[in-house]
């Protein structure tokens, strides 16, 4: 099937490139349409024309369109979820969840059209009247990864229509049709001409192009820190408001006495689930050393009940890479990591044979007494590749967690309610959990991380107004 971009209400071809499923490459779940320099140029101008009639509208009115389009997403709830197995090769289970989650964020958003709350405060002079209201930016754009093809998608887009702005979205190349689904949707819920536009193609032709489109005031961008950077240093320029979420090198801490099997499961979880590619996945584990040999030895035999395969079928725990370069990075960054540790206590290869072939599908790969200053415990792989470290105690794994220059994510295994609290004030990362995986977020509070793995107003739950909305502020004499 063919997928046309979306500018200005219509559906818009061209040239195609083809969107392949990861765990049989065989397979083509669908071609899309390359986008062009004008059509960014194009799309940033149809949602400017469109900015003044949606921004005006009552927020209440701009949530009903967004209930519509939840509902519509709820129709197509089994379609959708199997196409993001297809198309990202997650499990069917985890799909599902993310399209569930994705429905749930439009619904979310939609009921914050009906409150939006700004200030109103009293005076300090006779008869005047004080308040600060939320308005909208204008033209906003939206460029996201493919390793959540739905939920980051809306969780960009749902916050900055209800805000009353109007954006031009770019998914990743490697997943699209996720997203589209949503586009499909709006325009299906009768969102008005030119509000949601969509282009596929190129990051690199329509990220310059979208940074230098006139009528842009605002990107929120989540990738990789490369990425991430360069559009940073094109945003200034042109003073765009810019909202970054890139890379994570996320630690779980283990400490002696911790739920040990809760501890094990929590960890291969974050590790491994979704391929190891979640940027809040868990890369390094820092275990207490009175029970580190025994940690180590339970996580192997753990990681070994592990089936890796098509995740339509049922009973698979991990999916595929998503392409050959994700997978030649998992292979190098192996490869360095034997050099530098020694080889894996478990897997370390791509896998072959039937079932296997013609697709991206590696081994979960645990390397063992990985220290600091090795490369695989300082640089995001974004595979299923964990690093194990020894830490002496709880202040010795805290100070080798905070010891990088990345800060997204970060999990403490603990039943000692002082050293959670320590490690709630003193972990240098955005989103903290204890007791559970590294990664598996909620919607309804602020998400995000810190240090060089963010950038910007936090995304999500009543943080996301900061980025996609500006105050007025109004003094009022009667
Ligand atoms: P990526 O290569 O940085 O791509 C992200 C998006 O940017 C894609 O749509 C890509 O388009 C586009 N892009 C590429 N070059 C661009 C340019 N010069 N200007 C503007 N846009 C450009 O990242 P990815 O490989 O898709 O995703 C993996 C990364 O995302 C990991 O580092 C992961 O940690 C991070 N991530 C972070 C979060 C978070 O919330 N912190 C969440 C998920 C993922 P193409 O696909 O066409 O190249």
């Amino acid at each position: 099937m063919n997928f046309k971009n979306y500018i200005n209400g219509e559906w818009v071809s061209g040239e195609v490139f083809e969107n392949r499923n990861p765990a049989n490459t065989g397979e083509v779940v669908g071609e899309f349409v390359k986008g062009s320099a004008a059509n960014v140029q194009a799309a940033a101008e149809a949602a400017q024309a469109a900015f003044p009639a949606w921004s005006t509208l009552a927020g209440p009115a701009r949530g009903n369109f967004l209930f519509k389009v939840a509902d519509i997403l709820d129709r197509k709830f089994d379609l959708i979820s199997a196409e993001m197995t297809r198309e990202e090769g997650k499990t069917l289970p985890e799909a599902k969840g993310e399209v569930r989650r994705s429905i749930n964020i439009f619904r979310y958003f939609a009921g914050e059209g009906s409150r939006m709350p700004g200030f109103l405060v009293p005076s300090e002079r006779d008869r005047v009247h004080m308040f600060a209201i939320r308005k909208p930016l204008g033209v906003v754009g939206l460029v996201t990864p493919w390793n959540f093809p739905s939920a980051i998608p809306a969780w960009k887009m749902a916050p900055a229509l209800i805000c009353g702005n109007t954006v031009v979205v770019k998914p990743a190349s490697a997943s699209p049709l996720s997203a589209w689904r949503i586009v499909e949707a709006c325009h299906e819920a009768g969102i008005p001409k030119g509000v949601v536009n969509f282009i596929a193609g190129s990051g690199g032709t329509l990220g310059q192009a979208l940074v230098s489109a006139g009528p842009l005031k605002a990107i929120s961008f989540t990738g990789s820190c490369e990425v991430g950077q360069w559009l940073h240093a094109e945003a200034s320029k042109r003073r765009l408001r810019i909202q970054l979420e890139m890379g994570g090198k996320n630690p779980t801490i283990v400490l002696a006495d911790a739920d040990f099997d809760a501890a094990v499961g929590n960890t291969v979880n974050a590790a491994f689930f979704s391929t190891g590619q979640k940027c809040t996945a868990t890369s390094r584990v820092i275990v207490e050393d009175a029970i580190y040999d025994r940690f180590l030895n339970a996580l192997v035999e753990r990681t070994k009940k592990l089936k890796v395969g098509n995740g339509m079928e049922p009973g698979i725990d991990i999916g595929p890479a998503i392409d050959q370069a994700q997978l030649d990075t998992d292979l190098r960054y192996i490869d360095i990591g034997t050099r530098e540790a020694g080889a894996p206590r478990i897997g370390g290869r791509r896998l072959t044979g039937p079932g296997y072939d013609k697709g991206y599908f590696i081994e979960p790969t645990i390397f063992a007494d990985v220290t600091e200053e090795m490369t695989i415990a300082r640089e995001e792989i974004f595979g299923p590749v964990l690093a194990v470290m020894r830490a002496k105690d709880f202040e010795d794994a805290l100070r080798i967690a905070n010891n990088i220059p990345l800060g997204l994510s970060a999990s403490l295994q603990t039943t000692n309610v002082s050293r959670v609290f320590e490690f709630v004030y003193r972990m240098e990362a955005g989103l903290l959990t204890v007791n559970l995986p590294s990664a598996g977020v909620e919607y309804q509070l602020p998400f995000g991380g810190t240090k060089d793995s963010s950038f910007g107003p936090k995304e999500q739950g009543p943080a996301a107004f900061d980025f996609y909305s500006d105050y007025k502020t109004v003094y009022l004499k009667y």
